[in-house]
């Protein structure tokens, strides 16, 4: 599992809902996950999980999912940056450091004092914050556009840059704000890891599914939508990329690959091929080792 096969360090870098994780509505090829874990096995192989999700809920993915567990994870969307070794998930302070510059060296606790007397705001249970993440509900239908304002008012008296993100929550019908340094995204921080672990650009391969994926997907980096993805998104990706006369930089899976369809694990697979051809045969023996184990 070295690199006697001469395949140089990659570094692949995946959203997990939609991506990884087969929980849309699309159909997953049988084959994509056993192989892709297969792949992630190799020793030049280098796998970062980039999600909303805590560390927790991505432990979690990784067992419900049995996915392979990745050399690196940024979680909470982007505010947080583990190096996962030997099984042991370490919080890199390097990473906590770099966004805290944009609060002032506050975390979530020092923050949520500036709220205390805003009434459209409650703030969420202990376990949903992170250091560098403020969470808190809000009602589902409360005027979004003024309580932004009035979060972006008290941030500025403070000298303090944030982005501000709200979603509703359509289970437990409530509305959901999370307060993050404004230099913490999912972009940033790949960057970040890129240049920490010397991973370089034309090793380095993103995918993704979604709006909140749209940053890294338009940014020039070797890029993978997977075709499970929604027809706005692509819209909205190409329309980026072609302004900057990138196009070649995002692969759209169409599917036949190796039998499979494209959605998920399987458009991760057939991207990595399109932009390293020397994985081939890395994932025509993994296929072929997944097809003989059944
Ligand atoms: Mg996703």
């Amino acid at each position: 599992m070295n690199s006697m096969d001469g395949l140089q360090k990659i570094l692949i870098c995946s959203d997990l809902d939609r991506t990884i994780i087969p929980n849309g509505y699309q159909e997953e090829s049988a084959h994509a996950r056993p192989v892709f874990r297969q792949i992630a096995e190799h020793a030049n192989i280098h796998l970062t999980y980039v999600s909303g999700r805590d560390k927790q809920l991505i432990i979690d993915a990784i067992e419900e999912f049995y996915l392979p567990l990745p050399d690196y994870a940024i979680g909470d969307v982007g505010t947080t940056f583990y190096r996962i070794i030997n099984g042991n998930w370490q919080l890199s302070d390097e990473w906590s450091d770099e966004i805290s510059q944009d609060w002032q060296g506050l975390n979530w606790e020092g923050l949520a004092e500036y709220f205390e007397d805003m009434k459209d705001v409650r703030l969420q249970e202990l376990e949903k914050q992170s250091p560098h993440k403020l969470s808190f509900y809000t009602d589902q239908d409360v005027d979004q556009p003024h309580l932004k304002e009035k979060i972006r008012l008290v941030l500025m008296q403070r000298d303090l840059r944030a982005n501000i993100i709200w979603s509703v929550d359509e289970i437990s019908s409530r509305g959901l704000l999370d307060i993050i340094p404004a230099r913490a995204n999912k972009l940033h921080a790949i960057q970040f890891l890129m240049k920490q672990e010397q991973f370089f650009d034309d090793k380095t391969v993103f995918a993704g599914d979604s709006g909140n994926d749209l940053d890294v997907l338009t940014s020039g980096l070797r890029a993978i939508l997977v075709k499970n993805a929604a027809d706005e998104v692509r819209k909205e990706a190409v329309e980026k990329l072609s302004a900057k006369h990138m196009m070649h930089r995002l692969y759209f899976p169409e599917g036949n690959y190796c039998g499979m369809n494209g959605n998920y694990a399987a458009g991760v697979i057939e991207g990595l091929v399109h932009f390293f051809p020397e994985t081939k045969k890395l994932v025509a023996d993994a296929m072929e080792q997944v097809k003989g184990s059944r």
